[in-house]
């Protein structure tokens, strides 16, 4: 059985075709500069194959055309007929307080991505695109909507509620939501299958990548989790500025006469690891600069992991103790450093790191926690889209039966 992913955005469009049977990538591809001039369509296939065409594509559903001819393409294709793709994935960023789960796609699930669209500005018309799209070229084919705030739903009012007017939570739907909720679930779904742990172990999982967010996990299930109504607040991020005051935006709005949007612009694209290192939001630039002796980016660094740190202490303290942490994504899979450093002095609490495994493991999954830890530490890769792909799988089979 083939299950197509796909994860819109508002010019690109990401795409994986799995043979769920083994459970593997057999094309991917992403497709670049939807709706402006020079797109570009990035077809790979089996082992080391891969094809490229420069296209311009007018919409979403003109790009859907050119990946499933990239998919069927006798050169370089892995399928024969659309028939073959028994239902399409599709990653969506917002599902508010209505769609609390991964779903069949039908009227009423279009209809609530649209309503969101104020808590999703930039991605949830995107994700709505890519969904019509596939419609209207593969409309026989079920579709599923999986969520990024879904996971954290199970969020009690006393994590998700800000303390504000409550007419603002009423009547505009303000709170925590929390995101990159398809890899906090898939990590949290694996890691309480480890030895010494069970279904109800207290875990923390710490996404560490360009955007960042750690979530406290008890049975499997979301107690608390660093980003907010949207993914700014919480640890500081490649251009994020991660949690402040709020006081700051009308600050500078007055001091620098920018209006609250292009405050909150700033925050989100051209703050966190950039601005303070004043080099690049990339976490490798940033450690070539505190080699360097660059003073700044030795700062950055701390700021980072003393943030990252905090939320960890915190999340303990929330579940009332902690039997595994995990570090995921691109910095937490591939950074032995940055490990360290959020774990350094937390033997308190029970964490210590051996140093030789940590350093050994970049990438593929493996415990980095000494012997005598009491905490667990894991590195494991996410994998999305394998996640979208599962959900998908299941929720058409049992609709089938
Ligand atoms: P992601 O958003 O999950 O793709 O993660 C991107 C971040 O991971 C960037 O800040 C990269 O610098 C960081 N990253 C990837 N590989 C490494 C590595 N080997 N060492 C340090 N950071 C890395």
């Amino acid at each position: 059985m083939k299950i197509l992913v796909i994860n819109a955005g508002s010019s690109s469009l990401k795409y994986q075709l799995f043979e769920m049977l083994d459970k593997v990538v057999i094309a991917k591809g992403l497709v670049e500069r939807i709706g402006i001039a020079d797109g570009k369509l990035t077809h790979r296939y089996g082992e080391n194959g891969k094809f490229e065409l420069d296209v311009d594509m007018k919409n979403h559903t003109v790009a859907m055309e050119h990946v499933l001819e990239a998919l069927m393409s006798p050169e370089h294709g892995v399928i024969h007929s659309i028939d073959e793709i028994s239902a399409v994935g599709h990653r969506v960023l917002h599902g508010g307080e209505k769609l609390t789960k991964s779903i069949i796609i039908d009227d009423y699930v279009e209809q609530v991505i649209e309503e969101y669209f104020p808590l999703g500005p930039l991605h949830n018309p995107a994700n709505l695109m890519g969904i019509r799209a596939c419609k209207a070229i593969m409309p026989d084919t079920p579709m599923v909507a999986v969520f990024d705030t879904a996971f954290h739903q199970t969020m009690p009012p006393k994590a998700y509620l800000y303390g504000i007017p409550r007419k603002y939570y009423e009547n505009l739907g303000i709170r925590r939501y929390g995101f990159h909720g398809t890899s906090h679930r898939y990590i949290a779904g694996e890691i309480v299958k480890k030895p010494g742990l069970t279904q109800g172990s207290r875990v923390i999982i710490a996404h560490l990548g360009n955007g960042s967010s750690l979530s406290a996990c008890v049975d499997g299930k979301c107690q608390d989790t660093s980003m907010g109504l949207t993914p700014l607040e919480g640890v500081l991020m490649g251009t994020r500025s991660g949690s402040l005051d709020p006081a700051v935006v009308q600050f500078i709005s007055e001091r620098e006469s920018m209006t609250a949007t292009q405050v909150v612009n700033m925050l989100n694209k051209e703050s966190g690891l950039l601005a303070l290192s004043q080099r690049s939001s990339d976490m490798r630039d940033v450690y070539t600069g505190a080699e360097e002796g660059d003073k700044n980016c030795q700062e950055t660094l701390d700021v980072w992991a003393y943030g990252v740190k905090k939320y960890v202490g915190a999340y303990a303290a929330a579940m009332g103790g902690l039997d595994a942490l995990v570090f995921t994504a691109g910095i937490g899979e591939n950074d032995y450093r940055s490990r360290a450093s959020v774990c350094e002095g937390l033997e308190f609490m029970g964490i210590k790191i051996d140093a030789r495994k940590n350093e050994a493991l970049r990438g593929v999954e493996g415990m980095i926690s000494a012997e005598d830890s009491k905490v667990q530490v894991w590195v494991m890769p996410t994998n999305e889209e394998l996640a979208i792909a599962r959900d998908t799988l299941s929720l058409v089979t049992a609709e089938a039966q």
